[in-house]
C-alpha cells in the first residue's frame, strides 16, 4: 500500500522503516502535521498515518477523500483529533492502535508523581549549580496518601498495579469496573466523591465531550487543599486557566502534566530560540510545583516498535479485506460513548 506518514520525527522513520521490512508497504515520511493546509500532500496515496496533534477536521477529510485516500491510521490510542463523523460521511476508514504499551504511560505517570513529590526536578537544578541546600526539598511518601485513579482502562489499570508496591490507598472511578484490578482498589461511583477524598488525582480517561475540562473551577473547589493533579491523558481534560488560579491560591499543591490543551502549536518541536506567545503556558512554567513534559509518556523503544507493527498491520488488513478490527467509527462512538 502507498502510505503518507505525517508529523514524523527521526524515531518514527527509524521504527517504521525497520518494521516495514516485513510488510513491504511504500512509505513516504512527511515532517508537517496533517491539517487542512497540508492534506494535499497526500494526493496519490492510498492511506495516511497521523499523530496526536494533527488536525484531521472536515476540510482535511474532504481533501483526503478527493485525493483518493481511503484510510486514516492514527499511530495513537486516542483519536480525538479526527472528525469521525466527516470521515464516515466521506467513506474513509479510521483505524488506531488501541494498545501498544500501557506500561510506557503508566511508568511515566509514576515517574512524574515521584519526581514532583520528592522535588527531584529542583534537586537536579540545584546540584548542577553546586547548591547542596536541602531546605524546600521535603517530600512525602506514597504510603501516606490516597491516590484517585480516574479511568481504569489499560493505562489506569497498569498505574494501579504499579502503584500498589508503594502502598497508598487507591480509589478508582470508571463507567465500567475492571475485574483485573478490582481487588486492588476501592471503586467509587461518584467522581466528585473520589475528587473529594484523593490527595493525588491521576487522569486516564479519553478526551470526549463528557470529559472535556473535567478539572475545572467547580471540581477544583471540591478537591482537598494542596491536591496533586497528574495528567498523562489529554490536555483538554484540564481547564488550564482554572488550575493556574488553583496553583496561585494553594488549592493545587502539585501539577504534573505530559499533555496541555493548547499543545498543538508547541509540542514535538524545538522552539528554544523563539519567543513563546502562549501566556497561559508561560505562566504554568513559573510555578516551582509544576512539572511539564512534552507528551513523551508513550516514548519507549517497545512502544515505538508496537505502534509501527500495529499500524502497518492495520494497513495490510484493510488492503486485504477492506475492513480492520482496529477501526473506530462515528456510529460506534454515538452508541457506546467512546
Ligand atoms: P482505555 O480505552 O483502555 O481506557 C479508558 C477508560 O476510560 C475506559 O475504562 C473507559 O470505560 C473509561 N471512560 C471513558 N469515558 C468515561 C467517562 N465519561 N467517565 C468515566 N470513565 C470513562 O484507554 P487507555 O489505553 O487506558 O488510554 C487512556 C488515555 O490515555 C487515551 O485516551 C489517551 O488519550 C491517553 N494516552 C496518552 C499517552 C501519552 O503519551 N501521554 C499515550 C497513550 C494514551
Amino acid at each position: 500500500m502507498k502510505i503518507a506518514i505525517f508529523a514524523t520525527k527521526r524515531y518514527d522513520e527509524s521504527s517504521f522503516a525497520q518494521v516495514n521490512e516485513q510488510f513491504g508497504h511504500r512509505l513516504r515520511f512527511f515532517e508537517p502535521r496533517l491539517t487542512s493546509a497540508t492534506a494535499s500532500l497526500a494526493s496519490g496515496y492510498d492511506g495516511v498515518c497521523v499523530f496526536v496533534n494533527d488536525e484531521i477536521d472536515r476540510d482535511a477529510i474532504r481533501q483526503l477523500a478527493e485525493n483518493g485516500v481511503k484510510i486514516i491510521a492514527t499511530r495513537s490510542a486516542g483519536y480525538n483529533q479526527i472528525d469521525l463523523q466527516a470521515a464516515e460521511e466521506h467513506g474513509l476508514t479510521v483505524v488506531r492502535v488501541p494498545v501498544y504499551s500501557p506500561d510506557a504511560v503508566s511508568e511515566f505517570t509514576i515517574g512524574l508523581i515521584l519526581t514532583l513529590g520528592r522535588q527531584i526536578h529542583r534537586a537536579y537544578n540545584r546540584v548542577r549549580d553546586n547548591n547542596f541546600e536541602l531546605d524546600g526539598l521535603q517530600g512525602f511518601e506514597l504510603r501516606d496518601k490516597t491516590v484517585g485513579v480516574m479511568g481504569t482502562g489499560r493505562i489506569g489499570a497498569s498505574v494501579i498495579k504499579n502503584l500498589t508496591g508503594f502502598g497508598p490507598r487507591i480509589l478508582a472511578y470508571d463507567l465500567y469496573r475492571n475485574s483485573e484490578i478490582e481487588h486492588l482498589v476501592e471503586y467509587i461511583d461518584d467522581p466528585m466523591e473520589l475528587i473529594k477524598q484523593a490527595d493525588i488525582i491521576t487522569l486516564h480517561l479519553p478526551l470526549m465531550p463528557e470529559t472535556y475540562h473535567l478539572v475545572n473551577e467547580h471540581s477544583l473547589s471540591r478537591m482537598k487543599d494542596g491536591v496533586f493533579i497528574v495528567n498523562t491523558s489529554r490536555g483538554a481534560l484540564i481547564d488550564t486557566a482554572a488550575v493556574i488560579e488553583g496553583l496561585k491560591s494553594g488549592k493545587v499543591g502539585y501539577l504534573a502534566i505530559d499533555v496541555y490543551e493548547e499543545e498543538g502549536g508547541l509540542f514535538f518541536q524545538d522552539l528554544s530560540s523563539q519567543v513563546l506567545h502562549d501566556d497561559v503556558f508561560a505562566r504554568l512554567q513559573t510555578f516551582p510545583n509544576v512539572l511539564v513534559t512534552g507528551h513523551q509518556a508513550f516514548l519507549t523503544m517497545r512502544a515505538l516498535r508496537n505502534i509501527a507493527e500495529t499500524t502497518l498491520t492495520n494497513f495490510q488488513e484493510f488492503e486485504e479485506t477492506g475492513s480492520c478490527q482496529n477501526a473506530v467509527t462515528w456510529s460506534q462512538l454515538k452508541t457506546h460513548g467512546g
